[in-house]
């Protein structure tokens, strides 16, 4: 970490990413103070890293612990309204995420990916494209290691994959991405961001240190990111599922295109849904400006089920298809599932009751033939199946259950769809335990 100017780091929050920080500091004989109002002393983590001579300070945010310092590494999740964050503005003190020691440490080109939705997707399929096109390629994010850490096993023949959320993105100075991919901005996350203008900045954080030779893969399509691409430095390539273009990449009826080049027919693809075309364009381009083969596309394409729990393919029984959307926890979620298949569609939903009805889904249930419901809104699911003018409607207690009935309700060629627009917490601990009981559930029908 030779090119890290600090040398005295208060490291806000320890979770996953502040203790790979602190670990990856210490190592480079940087003097570390840890600040977490909730972590246990006891906790062998913390024990370690004091071993290691780290100061700790538990239990609360005394404006002492920024005495001395001279960067604070703040954990995204910790809001600028925290009280030593805002201390820390007040002293002029720089505030960065692990994401900015990832890219000090990294030499080798390096992809970030952010967004609003589909950023675990894109990710995902571009590391796995870069290596069944014979390339080396590490990725990090959300369903892997943080990226400081796995910054720290890369060299320069690597290419590093990095998911980024736009609170990690606050939080860079020098951070540059040679190849940079934004998909999508809808206005969510607005609670930590107040204003889209807030959370547009953000986003552009991403390109913001590039320079003509690096590049901009971005959604031609989204009016909110063609407004502001024009303060970019880099070289823009687009990518569209609604225009054809002579750079880029595009998808038609038939085939997908990259820079006017068919690569694969569309009805070979695994990955159903309108999104997730949108994620795999990004990640063709991204891969392709790394030097991605049109075999190794093609290789991830016809064999890539989805990232668990997202609109992943689980199986085909007997000519039923068994779709796991444990993820979406919300209407909005599940109508881009349920718009993702023109097929009939039984759909397995419910959960825990936010003190909302569902009448918002009611357009999206056209083509659902059955629905089997559970949870906590099994009662409200119901009234909005019966809006949608559906007869058959089970109510079950769990999501194994509804794998079954479900099985029973349907025919040849139907879709069997999770996609619960509801939490999970009313019953299972996870959105990923929900969803590995009723993947567990599909299996056992066989
Ligand atoms: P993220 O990592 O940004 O949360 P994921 O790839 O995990 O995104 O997908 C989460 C959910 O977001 C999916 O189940 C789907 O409902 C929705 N989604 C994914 N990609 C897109 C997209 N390109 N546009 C809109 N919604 C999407």
């Amino acid at each position: 970490l030779e090119d890290f100017t600090y040398h005295h780091a208060l490291i806000l929050g320890l979770a996953k990413s502040g203790t790979a920080a602190a670990k990856l500091l210490l190592d480079s004989g940087i003097s570390v103070r840890i600040n977490d109002y909730k972590a246990n002393p006891e906790d062998p983590v913390v024990q370690d890293l004091k071993e290691a001579g780290a100061e700790i300070i538990l239990g609360g945010h005394p404006v002492s612990a920024l005495d001395g310092i001279d960067v604070m590494i703040k954990n995204p999740g910790i809001p600028y309204d925290n009280s030593l964050v805002a201390e820390a503005e007040v002293r002029g003190l720089p505030i960065i995420t692990e994401v900015e020691l990832a890219g000090i440490l990294h030499k080798g080109p390096m992809i970030g990916i952010t967004g609003s939705n589909g950023k675990t997707t894109t990710t995902t399929l571009t590391h796995e494209i870069l290596l069944k096109s014979g390339k080396q390629s590490s990725i990090a994010g959300n369903i892997g290691e943080v990226s400081c850490e796995v910054a720290r096993r890369t060299n320069d023949q690597d290419t590093l994959v990095i998911e980024l959320s736009s609170f990690q993105l606050m939080g860079i100075e020098r951070f540059r991405p040679t190849v940079a991919v934004l998909l999508n901005i809808y206005e969510a996350h607005l609670d930590y961001h107040k204003t889209l203008e807030n959370y547009r900045q953000a986003k552009a954080q991403i390109f913001k240190n590039q320079s003509e030779e690096d590049f901009l893969v971005f959604n031609i399509d989204d009016p909110t990111i063609a407004k502001f691409i024009g303060e970019a430095n880099a070289q823009l390539v687009p990518f569209s599922t609604m225009q054809k273009l002579d750079k880029g990449a595009y998808a038609d009826e038939e085939y997908i295109y990259y820079n006017g080049e068919p690569i694969i027919k569309r009805d070979e693809v695994v990955l159903v849904g309108e999104h997730n075309m949108e994620n795999i364009l990004a990640a063709v381009a991204a891969a392709k400006l790394n030097g991605a083969t049109n075999e190794g596309i093609i290789n991830v394409l016809t064999s890539f089920k989805g990232v668990p729990h997202r609109l992943e393919f689980v199986d085909n029984i007997e000519d039923r298809l068994f779709y796991n959307d444990s993820k979406a926890t919300n209407i909005l979620a599940t109508s881009k599932a349920l718009s993702s298949f023109k097929q009939p569609v039984i759909l397995l939903a419910g959960g825990l009751d936010r003190g909302n009805d569902f009448d918002e889904l009611v357009p999206f249930l056209d083509h659902v033939k059955a629905m089997v419901v559970f949870g906590e809104t099994a009662g409200k699911m119901q009234q909005a199946g019966e809006q949608a003018g559906i007869t058959a409607i089970k109510k079950v207690d769990n999501v194994e259950q509804a794998a079954q009935a479900a099985y029973e309700l349907s025919e040849n060629k139907d879709v069997i769809l999770l996609s619960p627009a509801c939490a999970s917490w009313d019953q299972y601990r996870t959105f990923e335990e929900r969803g590995n009981m009723y993947v567990q559930a599909v299996h056992k029908l066989k």
